[in-house]
């Protein structure tokens, strides 16, 4: 893989490539693209930036202030293996053109802005982010007979009637069990080869790629594992899986989706967090206290636990988030940490006495979260708990699940909607905007899209359910 300018431009000259196309992520978490000819990338593309429109992209610019500037990493330059004219893939920050500044709503250069501040702060120099996104795979209705009904497609999900469905008459012999797809060999698992297809692709893509599996719901959900790194590697990794997961889904006639409960009553769809901080190439989350963590750790988890529920806003950034937050799933409810223990929304594996594994994992984030925004604020709250040394508390050894509802009262818990989550980053955002990282203007426009654009729109629809509810009234 290529690490700088010139060895982009050697690579497009070598392997003769005429199109580049140039990636870069919006607000929502979702990468947009142009494609240029090669006579439009040389040197001071990798500085200045391509010149685009920025006007149409959601919750950015307004049409008279529309002119931006797309900035390759030459260390994220791959051919494109979806296009078929061979096409140098590269991701961008977003740059003002009149400044010369970084974008302030673009999310990679702000998360860029929030390593740049751990290490203005003396406690590190390294934010090393291990995210571990889950997806449904469902059979697309475009490539079939059947005509598309609306969202309630229960009927396309695979393996509850491609197994065949009683009414059917079908042999039900190798469907999977309600939450029992964590994780039989074949015939109960008939998405082998195409996540094996799937991880392969992220690999030649450069993405450091460790396993995948099936997940526990019943219905196709996977994961695909991929190795830590650095904090704007790991959200340049996420789109790059969520990329290759949906046009490899694409390609076998199904459809891929990342959104964190698409089935009631099934496991949900998470994107847990790893997260550990390093200076000068030492770990320093390693230590003698609870679990083996420092107490830079301790007050970096009280941190994470403080905020968690501004934090939510940007991890759990979608309506249909606070559908997983539930309990019985294996998504986090409460907010504790505990060595071990996959009830509490912070975990701290057991890593042996390796003091480079020592890290949490915060198990709220799901896939919707833009993931440089998310793991920004993940950092920004747990370097606001070294910095005022916020204690995280008892840590809680037990199945929260199974706790009284006298002994949970005391545990406070994930807000129980989006509505939720933006009150809260509402009342407490100075641990994201005081670094200067987030701007006011960027906590503001990002709640008022929230509202306007999701909560406002879903609380104004009636429910298919509620028809059920109150149609015979
Ligand atoms: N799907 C679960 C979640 O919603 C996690 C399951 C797992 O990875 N153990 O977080
Ligand atoms: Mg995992
Ligand atoms: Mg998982
Ligand atoms: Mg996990």
């Amino acid at each position: 893989m290529p690490e700088t300018a010139q060895e982009v431009l050697n690579m497009i000259q070598d392997e003769n490539i005429e199109l580049i196309d140039l990636k870069f992520v919006d607000l929502f978490g979702i990468w947009q693209h142009c494609t240029f000819h090669r006579s439009l990338i040389d040197e001071d593309a990798f500085t200045d930036g391509v010149a685009f429109d920025g006007s149409s992209i959601r919750g950015w610019k307004a049409i008279n202030a529309s002119d931006m500037a797309m900035v390759p990493d030459p260390k994220t330059a791959w051919i494109d293996p979806f296009m078929e004219v061979p096409t140098l893939s590269m991701v961008c920050s977003i740059k003002e053109p009149r400044t010369g500044e970084w974008y302030d709503r673009d999310p990679r250069s702000l998360a860029q802005k929030a390593v740049d501040y751990l290490v203005s702060t003396g406690i590190g120099d390294t934010v090393y982010c291990g995210p571990e996104p889950e997806f449904f795979i469902f059979d697309d209705v475009r490539f079939g007979q059947k005509e598309y009904e609306g969202f309630y497609h229960i009927d396309s999900v695979e393996g509850i009637w491609n197994s065949g469905a009683s009414e059917d008459g079908g042999n039900l012999g190798y469907k999977t069990d309600h939450k029992r797809g964590y994780f039989p060999v074949a015939p109960s698992d008939t998405l082998q080869d195409i996540r094996s297809e799937m991880l392969l692709t992220m690999a030649k893509c450069g993405v450091p790629i460790e396993k995948h599996h099936h997940e526990v719901a019943s219905a196709g959900q996977c994961e695909l594992g991929i190795k830590f790194s650095n904090l704007i590697s790991a959200g340049d990794y996420v789109l790059t899986y969520k990329y290759i997961v949906k046009n490899v889904a694409r390609k076998h006639g199904k459809t891929a989706t990342f959104m964190p409960k698409p089935l009631f009553n099934d496991n949900g769809t998470g994107m847990h967090t790893h997260m550990s901080i390093w200076k000068d190439g030492q770990p320093l989350f390693f230590g003698d206290g609870y679990a083996d963590l420092s107490q830079t750790a301790l007050y970096f988890i009280g941190g994470i636990l403080k905020h968690a529920p501004s934090i939510l806003a940007f991890t759990n950034p979608s309506a249909n988030s606070y559908k997983r937050l539930v309990p019985g799933f294996e998504a986090p409810v409460n907010l504790a940490f505990s060595q071990g223990n996959r009830s509490a929304s912070v975990r701290i594996p057991l890593s042996g006495s390796n003091p480079k594994a020592k890290r949490f994992e915060f198990r709220c984030p799901d896939p919707t979260s833009n993931p440089y925004l998310g793991f920004s604020a993940m950092l920004l709250a747990g370097i606001d708990g070294v910095k005022n040394q916020i204690d995280p508390g008892e840590p809680l050894d037990v199945d929260i699940y199974e706790l009284s509802p006298e002994e949970l009262s005391k545990i406070p818990s994930t807000p129980g909607s989006l509505e939720g989550a933006l009150e809260a980053l509402e009342n407490d955002h100075g641990f994201l905007t005081d670094s200067g990282v987030f701007t006011e203007d960027f906590i503001d426009n990002w709640i008022q899209y929230k509202l306007d654009a999701e909560v406002n729109p879903l609380r104004l629809r009636p429910h298919p359910y509620e028809f059920a509810l109150y149609y015979d009234c």
